[in-house]
């Protein structure tokens, strides 16, 4: 009896932690807006509110809140480039009042509430925890609202931003810190790079049969992000550092680090 007693409490616990840990999240529904050439912008809503992640211009992305009918509760910005900010000064005229979020280098393109590391902003009664994600920046970070995560120009699909030489141990430290979270956290990167970034993949491994395919599943296809951490992990060259196949092809003898691997597979891409 008393098995049948601890099996229900069991039950009940479960359902509860269930409940509890969707309760947050169960309403996010997250859209995109495509700008420019292949940037994405972002828009979190619940209910009828939203967030706009680095809106790198305005028109369109007014045009689709006003058609959803949706009103706009915050603006989120990874980094101070133009393509990710140039929408801010037109979008507050018609919302003068909320809040825009980013780093210090964001300062001249409107933002009003500074964010940091471990920071956590709570919009629409939704977490969203601010991470450190220098590299492609000095003060780019990224927004995690779990399972999402919003990393602008750090990781991308296949591959990670454009990485200046005096910046690049920032970027494998900051790869290294999101290649830690879980597995199937959802990564919504800022750019639509990821037939160029495989074709860099396939030009380093020649004979890798995955990559091969993967490039020709993706060739045709419009959209590749979001992206899922765990796949990322096989498919993008970045996150694949320490792998013995990759450094061996390169540096037969083995005699380089990681990071030295890192830093010539950027610089290699850096100028391709
Ligand atoms: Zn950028």
């Amino acid at each position: 009896m008393i098995y049948i007693y601890i099996l229900i409490l069991m039950y009940i616990y479960i359902y509860l932690c269930l409940k509890l840990s969707s309760k947050q999240f169960r309403c996010i529904m997250i859209f995109y807006v495509r700008s420019l050439k292949n940037n994405y912008i972002w828009i979190l809503s619940k209910k009828e509110n939203c967030i706009i992640v680095d809106p790198g211009e305005s028109f369109n992305v007014l045009n689709f809140i006003k058609k959803k009918k949706l009103i706009l509760n915050a603006i989120l910005l990874t980094h101070y480039h133009q393509d990710h900010v140039f929408g801010v000064k037109d979008i507050i005229l018609l919302y003068p009042n909320i809040p825009i979020y980013g780093p210090i280098e964001t300062k001249k393109s409107g933002t009003n509430t500074y964010v940091f590391n471990n920071d956590i902003i709570n919009i629409m009664n939704v977490n969203i925890l601010v991470l450190h994600t220098p590299g492609h920046t000095k003060g780019h970070v990224s927004y995690f609202v779990k399972p999402y995560f919003f990393c602008g120009d750090t990781l991308f699909s296949g591959g990670c931003g454009y990485t200046k030489y005096e910046n690049l141990l920032d970027m494998f430290n900051s790869l290294k810190l999101i290649s830690q979270l879980q597995n199937n956290t959802a990564i919504f990167c800022s750019h639509e790079y990821t037939k160029s970034n495989i074709e860099f993949f396939c030009s380093i491994l020649k004979k890798n049969k995955t990559l091969k395919k993967y490039l020709k599943f993706i060739e045709n296809k419009k959209r590749t992000i979001p992206t899922i951490l765990k796949k990322e992990k096989t498919i993008n060259i970045f996150l694949c550092t320490y792998k013995r196949e990759i450094k061996k092809n390169i540096f037969p003898k083995l005699n380089v680090s990681t990071f030295d691997l890192f830093r010539y597979l950027r610089i290699k891409k850096n100028n391709k």
